[in-house]
């Protein structure tokens, strides 16, 4: 048996959080403390479980956070006076929309009512198009918390074969372009690959971004590969698991991260390092 690493999410995201907080604390200390705003449109539970963590997270590190909450019921135009106001207000260092938004509002198009200087999720096309070309400004969340888990068990992507599974805009392209600047040479895949086994059988670092339950295998994975497994779904019991196989993993991979507590603590800890660096960006 191989001695599998568990990639320790929550460590890592302590780690890092405290590193956040001595940084905050110093920009407090000259007058400076970090603020991000957080828009929440409609009553979704999920959105709102979420926003209040982002909201406790700001506060445990020392930054200022708001929360604006926006009926169900505003227009397009509502939701995108409220983030063009925000871009506009010098108190305001970071501006994160809640997503997904209600029925009938385009997120596109209120995401590109944010100032890009203040896009601390990494949506906006600008900051999109920063990191196409190799100059990232705001690295979306969950790919960033995937590099920085590479980096603390010392995988150097440079050289590697990374195998992406997933396209979102959210998580499956940003991490590709992430590894690619990183040196490795990077294959996607999503639901149209018909060979998926075969490819995902020759990475060196496996990125699983999909939401299906368990899809990836032991028979899936070359023997010693880190494997980062981004998926969360809950199963009929209740239970969160990956897009990963874990215990059937474990022989097999060189390195892997848990479903909870892999991934998912890292998401919010590089919004808050996201939003330190608006902060020092502006001066
Ligand atoms: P999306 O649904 O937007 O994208 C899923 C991707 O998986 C698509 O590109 C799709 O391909 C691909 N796919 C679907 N079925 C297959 C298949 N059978 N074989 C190969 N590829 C397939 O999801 P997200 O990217 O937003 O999220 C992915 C997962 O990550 C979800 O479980 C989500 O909950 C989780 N997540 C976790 C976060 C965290 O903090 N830990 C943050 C964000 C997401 P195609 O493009 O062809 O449709």
């Amino acid at each position: 048996m191989s001695t599998v690493r568990i990639i320790d999410g929550k460590a890592v995201a302590q780690t890092l959080r405290g590193q956040i907080a001595q940084r905050v604390a110093k920009l407090t200390a000259a007058g400076r403390t970090p603020g991000l705003t957080v828009v929440l449109v409609g009553d979704d539970p999920a959105s709102q479980v979420y926003v209040r963590n982002k909201v406790k997270s700001c506060q445990e590190v020392g930054m200022r956070s708001d929360m604006i909450t926006l009926p169900a019921t505003s227009t397009q135009a509502e939701v995108e006076a409220v983030l063009k106001r925000l871009s506009a207000d010098p108190a305001v260092d970071g501006i994160l929309l809640q997503l997904p938004l209600p029925k009938g509002l385009d997120s596109h198009k209120a995401i590109e009512c944010i100032d890009p200087a203040k896009d601390v999720d990494g949506l906006t096309m600008a900051s999109a198009g920063a990191l196409f070309d190799g100059m990232p400004s705001f690295i979306p969340c969950t790919p960033y918390g995937c590099m920085k888990l590479l980096e603390s068990v010392g995988c150097d992507p440079k050289g590697k074969h990374a195998v992406v599974i997933g396209r979102s805009i959210l998580v499956g392209k940003p991490v590709g372009m992430l590894l690619l600047a990183a040196n490795a040479t990077v294959t996607f895949c999503h639901s149209a690959t018909s060979n998926l086994k075969e490819i995902v059988r020759q990475a060196d670092i496996v990125i699983a971004a999909v939401g299906r339950p368990k899809m990836i295998g032991a028979d899936m994975i070359k023997p010693g590969a880190v494997v980062i497994d981004v998926g969360i779904n809950r199963t009929a019991e209740g239970k969160l698991v990956g897009d990963v196989d874990f215990d059937a993993l474990l022989p097999v991979a060189g390195a892997i991260t848990p479903v909870p507590g892999g991934v998912g603590p890292m998401t919010i800890t590089m919004l808050l390092e996201n939003t330190l660096h608006a902060v020092e960006r502006r001066g």
